[in-house]
């Protein structure tokens, strides 16, 4: 680190959200607050049931938000000018899981998908694929699809092929995903598109995998119907396999002529989609452990506990103690995603904070909700009370977008500055 560098983070370090970016939170409040809160238990109940209340209430507005970031595409940002979308997105990410984490996930534009073109695709696919999700009238989503029956946290193992045919200069992929988030609601529900990782290489490992873009429709491609799960319970999670399905040869994301040798370079820039992706998760889980944390503190009120934060801790009683446990688990894991987020925003690399807080609100979220079922008594355990639907959802923060363990293992690897074949 350089000698300025320290005045220069110092100035850096502002917890004050800009003025514009809070007036633009504030129609998605209202939407948390009035459809998304209101609803959080019925789409919980009725799982595959698709919460068009909210989608088609979010729809304008997030169609608005994609044209702005399409006019601020070919920006570079830095110290003196971060990129505030970013800020917005990670607020946003808190604030609509606040609302229920189920409906969030099945908000309608980019999404994953989005995510992995920006971080991964030319500016001339940026254009072309992202378009769809600042121009269309009907609500349209965006997947990635990684995850397969023999690769999930071990990438290298994937067996979905891409296969160049020389006649038509087509990509053939075969294989099956499963697992995907809105899977069905990008490829056949709307016209929208998924990001799929295939190797074009069995043999060669992380060398071979590239990511493609197949758009909703293709021949080829087909969805199972939606998979029963825990929590996020109004989000849609399909298999989809791919049978000889044909797309076509630019829909290989990045440089071609990167794409189609065998290089880790495709990787890297699919790998990019997590430095972006992990700071939303945390930011999710962390909505939901405020809105635990807020319920136990309303219910508690209401028997007459309040903290007092001045009280000497050995003066505390368990549950007082309990509950600011929870407010710094929930609070350290918030401050680890800003930093993460502070990064992009600067144009700085962040791939040790990304995971560093996807761990952590990981972890927090899961405590916090556990903790607030458990101080809400057998109430907090019922379907009367929102908390144990709070601790069903809370658990995929643990799981997707890097389970706990292998994020931990890329905070060890750069703390101890270990390669990923020496610790894994
Ligand atoms: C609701 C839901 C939505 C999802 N959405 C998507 C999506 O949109 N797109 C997508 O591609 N995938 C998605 N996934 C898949 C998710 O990302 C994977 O489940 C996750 O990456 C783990 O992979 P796996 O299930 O194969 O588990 P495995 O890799 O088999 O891991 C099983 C367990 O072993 C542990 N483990 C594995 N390797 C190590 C190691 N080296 N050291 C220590 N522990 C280890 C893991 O942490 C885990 O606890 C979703 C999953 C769920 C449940």
């Amino acid at each position: 680190m350089n000698a300025a560098a320290p005045e220069k983070m110092a100035a850096m370090i502002s917890f004050d959200i800009p003025p514009e970016v809070l007036n633009q939170l504030e129609p998605y409040a209202h939407l948390a607050r009035t459809i998304m809160r209101p609803q959080a238990r019925h789409y919980d109940e009725q799982e595959h049931e698709r919460p068009y209340p909210f989608i088609h209430a979010i729809w304008p507005l997030e169609r608005a938000r994609h044209q702005q970031l399409q006019a601020h595409a070919a920006q570079e940002f830095t110290d003196d000018e971060p990129d505030l979308d970013v800020l917005f997105s990670i607020l946003l990410a808190e604030l609509l899981s606040w609302g229920d984490a189920g409906q969030f996930l099945a908000r309608p534009g980019g999404r994953l998908g989005g995510t992995a073109v920006a971080a991964a695709g030319t500016s001339a696919q940026k254009v072309h694929f992202l378009e769809r999700f600042a121009h269309s009238d009907a609500p349209v989503w965006g997947a990635m699809a990684i995850t397969e029956p023999d690769a999930g946290s071990d990438n290298s193992a994937m067996r979905t092929t891409a296969v160049l045919d020389p006649d038509t200069n087509e990509w053939v992929l075969n294989g099956q995903k499963i697992f995907i988030t809105s899977g069905a609601l990008s490829l056949v529900e709307s016209d929208g598109i998924c990001i799929v990782w295939a190797t074009v290489e069995p043999n060669a490992g992380r060398q071979g995998i590239k990511s493609f873009v197949v758009e909703a429709h293709t021949p080829g491609v087909s969805v199972s119907p939606g998979m029963d799960k825990l929590g996020i319970r109004a989000s849609d999670t399909v298999i989809i396999n791919f049978d000889n399905a044909r797309i076509p040869y630019d829909h290989v994301l990045g440089d071609l002529e990167v794409q189609t040798q065998n290089t880790t370079r495709g990787f890297a820039g699919a790998m990019k989609t997590f430095d972006a992706s992990r700071p939303a998760v945390a930011a999710s889980a962390v909505g939901i452990a405020r809105a635990a944390l807020e319920l136990t503190k309303e219910a508690l009120a209401a028997a007459g506990i309040e903290l007092d934060y001045t009280r000497p801790r050995h003066l505390q009683t368990a549950v007082e103690r309990d509950l600011l446990e929870m407010e710094a688990q929930y609070k350290t894991a918030w401050l680890l995603t800003l930093k993460a987020t502070a990064a992009i925003m600067h144009g700085r690399t962040n791939r040790l904070d990304a995971s560093m807080c996807k761990v952590r609100a990981g972890t927090a979220v899961v405590f916090v909700t556990q903790k607030a079922v458990e101080l809400l008594g057998p109430f907090g355990y019922t379907r009367a009370a929102l908390v144990e639907k709070l601790m069903r959802d809370a658990k995929i923060n643990d799981l997707y977008e890097g389970t706990r363990q292998i994020n931990l293992l890329i905070v060890a690897r750069a703390l101890l500055g270990y390669s990923r074949r020496e610790l894994k």
